[in-house]
């Protein structure tokens, strides 16, 4: 049974642990940077990107995380997440960890749908369609060889994609009952290791 870790320096982390306890999967917070070698695959949350950037770069997460992706271990971004393990941002602030082969814009959908729920069909995952919460969410707006999109939204923009060992999505699974993707994610760990 893999370990799931969660950067636990700011974010809403704590509803991924519970969405893993609802499968059984073990978890565990990883605030240092030597607790990553605990866990098979890792988890950044929603939240402030600018602020879990600069946690990043002040608990010296950057060089031993991004070494640690391109090794192979498994890593899912989900909002703020995504944008931090973006190569490239629309924007001048944060500078993200440069992994997956996407470019994002953050707070993409503006004001008036700052944040919305809507039904996603994604790519393998199974059964009815997936109830996807937003808020202040970015989207991918351009990408590269090797990512894939599993999900996007009515107007044809990515809101899910995938890339090897790494997953992004724009929506926050964790802030619904559903586990469907913390399941692909988990999938995604158990073949790793
Ligand atoms: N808008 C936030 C940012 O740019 C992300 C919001 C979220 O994670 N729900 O970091």
């Amino acid at each position: 049974m893999p370990k799931i870790g969660l950067l636990a320096i700011q974010g809403d982390f704590h509803e991924h642990i519970l969405a893993l306890d609802r499968l059984g999967v073990e978890s565990r917070e990883i605030r240092k940077p030597q607790q990553l070698d605990e866990v098979d695959g890792l988890i950044i949350p929603g939240g402030e990107s600018t602020t879990i950037v600069q946690l990043i770069d002040i608990f010296g997460f950057r060089e031993v995380l991004v070494e640690k992706v391109k090794n192979g271990m498994p890593v899912w971004g989900t909002c703020a997440g995504m944008i931090v393990i973006a190569d490239k941002l629309k924007d001048h602030r944060p500078e993200p960890l440069h992994l997956m082969n996407i470019k994002v814009s953050r707070n993409a959908f503006g004001r008036q749908t700052d944040s919305f729920e809507t039904d996603l069909d994604i790519k393998g995952i199974e059964g009815p369609p997936f109830h996807a919460i937003f808020i202040r969410a970015p989207v991918v707006t351009e990408l590269r060889e090797g990512v894939e999109v599993l999900a996007a939204v009515e107007d044809g923009r990515p809101v899910a994609v995938r890339q090897d060992n790494m997953l992004a999505t724009a929506f926050h699974p964790e802030l619904t009952d559903d586990t469907r993707v913390h399941e692909l994610f988990v999938r995604m760990v158990e073949r790793s290791t």
